[in-house]
């Protein structure tokens, strides 16, 4: 399961709303939890660095690489990463399956053209990435938005 902050849950749907019809992603920022489960504390939003972001997203290693260094002097670990589908469901794409490195948690936002913003973000979900016998696997997990602390 992964925890969110309403103001949080929200940055990344505007973030998505605000990227389309390209693709944004972005950080999340976690303390350690019961195994399985995050805590997200903080979002990291980041410039989509991929060759054709409509259909896919990057961040560069050395934005990543800040984060990790940012977030560890505050106690805080990468503990997986958002990004949106531009036009299609918030399910996992091949890609989104094949390319992380890492094993935690990937929030996914589909998002629509919209008329008085760029894009409308419709449904939010998240995955938990697992590597099990060297295979890899991406499995729903709930996603709860907490209310505002
Ligand atoms: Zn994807």
């Amino acid at each position: 399961m992964i925890q969110i902050a309403r103001a949080h849950f929200e940055q990344l749907r505007a973030h998505a709303s605000q990227a389309y019809p390209n693709e944004c992603c972005g950080a999340l920022l976690g303390e350690p939890g019961e195994p399985g489960s995050i805590r997200v504390r903080e979002i990291v939003s980041c410039e989509n660095a991929a060759a054709k972001p409509s259909t896919g997203y990057k961040i560069a290693d050395e934005d990543l690489a800040r984060i990790q260094r940012e977030s560890r002097a505050r106690g805080l670990q990468i503990c997986g990463f958002y990004h949106s589908h531009p036009d299609h469901p918030a399910d996992p794409s091949a890609s989104d399956l094949s390319d992380p490195c890492w094993t935690g948690h990937y929030i996914i936002t589909s998002v629509v053209a919209g008329v008085a913003a760029p894009g409308v973000a419709k449904e939010t979900k998240s995955y938990r990435l697992l590597l099990e016998n060297g295979s890899r696997r991406l499995l729903p997990e709930e996603l709860q938005v907490l209310p505002e602390e």
